[in-house]
């Protein structure tokens, strides 16, 4: 036998390295991890071997972006940056699609252009912690491990417990979730909902009252001025649902104050699944200490001319919150308030009872840009703060929020806001 090998060696001595050179292409074709066999018959193969079936980013707040497969078991996906008018500025915060594959399928992904621009520089990669969340139903969600590669890149590991599976970053909260809340208090004689304006794409812009008008104080919400931060809305449902439980407290609360909510600031944004601008490329929490560009940012003007009608009327909010979502979960007051003695007094007051009576234990500052609190407090010297809840980890609850956390929060905060008016109205 071996007489024979040497036979044939020696038969073809010159083309013994030739022979070599398909074994090493077919070693490669099989080993390689990262290349697809474009031919039909190779994607057809990788398809079935992978268990994908499709990915939907046409569901309601569904993000678009452009995926592939990268091997049997790895699917790349290209998130869309957001981009800001007149600046470089881009965003890239929001996820949310629907999974179809197999059942039993283990799949990784592997989310990439996590390149983000703010405030004109490149936000350095480390400083920003993402996190994935998956729910079989849309509903239900789940954190899921994730792990940050070279390159910048997300990977996160998937077992397909039925044929799809919904993902996104935070717990969505979508236009129908607005419009089903609106539609179960409509009737409710303590409740009045009033248009106020439309958004660039003419969605209908309202604003929720809870409470009498003849309340002693009155409260101003925000919601949603960028599109990927649903915590606020969260914490806008439980806020509504503690003030409308019927219970001995919340008729103490409403006999105290009234609140008025703008629930969905940059309801474009979310309709479309953007990540933070409107759909003229303006930042609804930017330029507020000069009067809105009607057709850039109709969602502001909507604002400012409602404000300006309730302080007509003589019915200026004592108090105004605009809720966000980001890292760090802090409360941002106004740097024009700072010379105001009674601002100050007022927000520390505010500071000591959050930390007592909710779940909030995070830091504060006094940031200085052209943002709600600045805008608010420079142009109608209202009261005016940015509540930024970190998206990624509640500090006081010691772990990673979802909606029940932001909902729990806003129950909270009606006793806060109650104990807040007492207590400044004594000073
Ligand atoms: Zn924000």
């Amino acid at each position: 036998m071996i007489k024979k090998i040497r036979k044939f060696y020696s038969f073809i001595p010159k083309s013994r390295f030739l022979i070599l050179i398909p074994i090493v292409i077919l070693f490669f074709a099989f080993s390689s991890n990262y290349s697809v066999n474009n031919s039909e018959e190779g994607i057809k193969k990788q398809q079935e071997k992978s268990g994908l079936t499709y990915i939907n980013t046409s569901i309601e707040n569904g993000s678009s972006f452009n995926w592939e497969l990268a091997n049997d078991s790895v699917v790349n996906i290209y998130l869309n940056y957001d981009y800001q008018r007149n600046s470089l500025n881009r965003a890239y915060d929001h996820w949310h699609f629907l999974l179809e594959a197999k059942q039993g399928t283990d799949l990784t992904l592997v989310f990439h252009n996590f390149s983000e621009i703010y405030n004109g520089e490149k936000v350095p990669f480390d400083t920003w912690i993402m996190d994935c969340i998956t729910a079989p139903d849309d509903r239900n969600w789940d954190h899921v491990p994730v792990e940050w590669i070279d390159g910048e890149r997300m990977k996160v590991k998937i077992h397909m417990e039925s044929d799809s599976l919904y993902i996104a970053r935070v717990d969505p909260y979508r236009v129908s979730d607005l419009q089903n809340l609106v539609s179960n208090i409509k009737d409710n004689e303590l409740v009045k909902i009033s248009p106020i304006g439309t958004t660039v794409e003419g969605r209908e812009l309202q604003i929720i009252q809870v409470g009498k008008d003849t309340a002693p104080h009155q409260i101003f919400i925000r919601a949603r001025a960028h599109a990927w931060e649903p915590g606020g809305n969260w914490v806008v449902e439980g806020i509504i649902k503690k003030l409308l439980d019927n219970s001995e407290e919340s008729k103490k609360y409403l006999e105290n104050y009234a609140v008025y909510i703008l629930p969905m600031a940059n309801m474009d944004g979310v309709a479309r699944g953007l990540s933070r601008f409107n759909i003229n490329g303006m930042d609804l929490n930017r330029n507020l200490t000069a009067p809105a560009d009607p057709n850039l940012t109709p969602e502001n003007a909507a604002m400012e001319k409602w404000l300006e009608a309730m302080i007509a009327k003589g019915m200026k909010p004592d108090l105004a919150i605009d809720f966000h979502n980001d890292s760090n979960g802090p409360l941002f007051f106004s740097s024009a308030g700072k010379e105001k003695i009674g601002y100050v007094e007022n927000m520390k007051v505010l500071e000591g009872i959050l930390r007592e009576h909710s779940w909030f234990s995070e830091h504060t500052s006094f940031f200085g840009t052209t943002s709600f609190e600045e805008g608010l407090m420079a142009r109608y010297d209202i009261d005016a703060l940015v509540y930024e809840l970190n998206a990624h980890w509640i500090k006081g609850l010691d772990k990673k929020p979802l909606s029940d956390d932001w909902i729990l929060l806003g129950g909270q905060l009606c006793n806060v806001f109650d104990i807040y008016f007492k207590e400044t109205n004594e000073q």
